[in-house]
């Protein structure tokens, strides 16, 4: 890097002192564009009744595709995103387009499905979060009652009465409220009692485990037995294996979503799937 010209020996200077490697720094840079490009896409996973294996709702979840690098994972530009501020416009661009999905499916006469969108801490912090929330539901004429918005249990509880006064008002426009990536957070039920919830989602990493560490079967059993009690809804999330779905039928839990049903699918997988399972 010492022989070259003034133009790069400053690039790479500011790389070493944000601690930024040049690809990071790249991605950032592309990701500013993706949104007017056009390169980013919502996916949509449906979330599958234990006992009637019924469609009960879909999570939409993010994709980009990189003109050179090809699919980037959302672990990998969803931080980036949150990161440079990115997330609020393509937030709100995924939540709009997947009020819009949804409300598209209604109107083809297609079963009522809950919407499920994640919201990053940014966003749920953003000041006029409720004001974007009941625009975007007004602008697509999708009923609040068919929308649900995810938060982790780590946004959650970092700031337990802030987060208790913004979900109780989504819950009054008539909004459900899911906790994401539950168990990840170390926090406990007790505390997020506190809060109006409607669903629990136990997280992927406990259910990888689930039927070879008879510990975390343990756990996830009072998880789904408390959270039930509780009034909650549970979902288990990245259910790949049969034996996971049965363990998970015979202690009660809800819904699963995951491979053994289905991956994040197109917007066009998915209504065809939607219409076979109507059928
Ligand atoms: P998440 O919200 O916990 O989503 C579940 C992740 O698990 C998704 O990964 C999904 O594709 C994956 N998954 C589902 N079933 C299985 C399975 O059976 N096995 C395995 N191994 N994985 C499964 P994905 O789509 O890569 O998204 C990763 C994370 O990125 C999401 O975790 C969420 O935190 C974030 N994300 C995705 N889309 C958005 C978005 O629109 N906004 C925000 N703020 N975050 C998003
Ligand atoms: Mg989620
Ligand atoms: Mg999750
Ligand atoms: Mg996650």
């Amino acid at each position: 890097h010492a022989k070259d010209g003034g133009r790069n020996n400053y690039k790479y200077y500011t790389t070493s002192l944000s601690g930024k490697t040049p690809e990071l720094l790249n991605l950032e840079k592309s990701l500013r564009h993706a949104l007017e490009k056009q390169e980013l896409t919502v996916y949509y996973q449906p979330r599958v009744n234990i006992l009637t294996g019924q469609i009960t709702g879909m999570e939409a979840l993010l994709r980009w595709q990189h003109p050179e690098m090809g699919v980037v994972s959302p672990s990998v530009f969803i931080p980036i995103a949150e990161e440079t501020g990115l997330i609020i416009s393509i937030g709100e661009w995924v939540l709009r387009t997947a009020c819009m999905q949804n409300r598209a499916w209604q109107q083809a006469g297609l079963p009522a499905l809950k919407m499920a969108v994640n919201l990053s801490p940014k966003q749920f912090r953003q000041p006029n979060l409720l004001e974007v929330v009941s625009q975007i539901l007004a602008e697509t004429g999708l009923a609040p009652e068919f929308l649900e918005l995810e938060i982790t249990e780590t946004t959650a509880i970092e700031d337990l009465q802030f987060t208790r006064t913004v979900l109780e008002k989504l819950q009054q426009m008539g909004i459900d409220i899911a906790i994401d990536d539950f168990g990840t957070g170390h926090s406990s039920l007790s505390r997020l009692q506190l809060l109006p919830l409607h669903n629990l989602k136990i997280d992927g990493s406990f259910i990888k485990s689930l039927t070879t560490d008879v510990k975390v079967a343990h756990i996830v059993k009072a998880i789904v037995t408390l959270g039930r009690s509780l009034g909650l809804r549970l979902t288990a999330e990245g259910v790949e294996k049969p034996e996971e779905f049965d363990f998970l039928k015979s202690i009660n839990c809800e819904d699963v979503q995951g491979y053994l049903f289905y991956k994040p699918l197109s917007a066009e997988k998915a209504t065809e799937i939607l219409q076979e399972d109507r059928g």
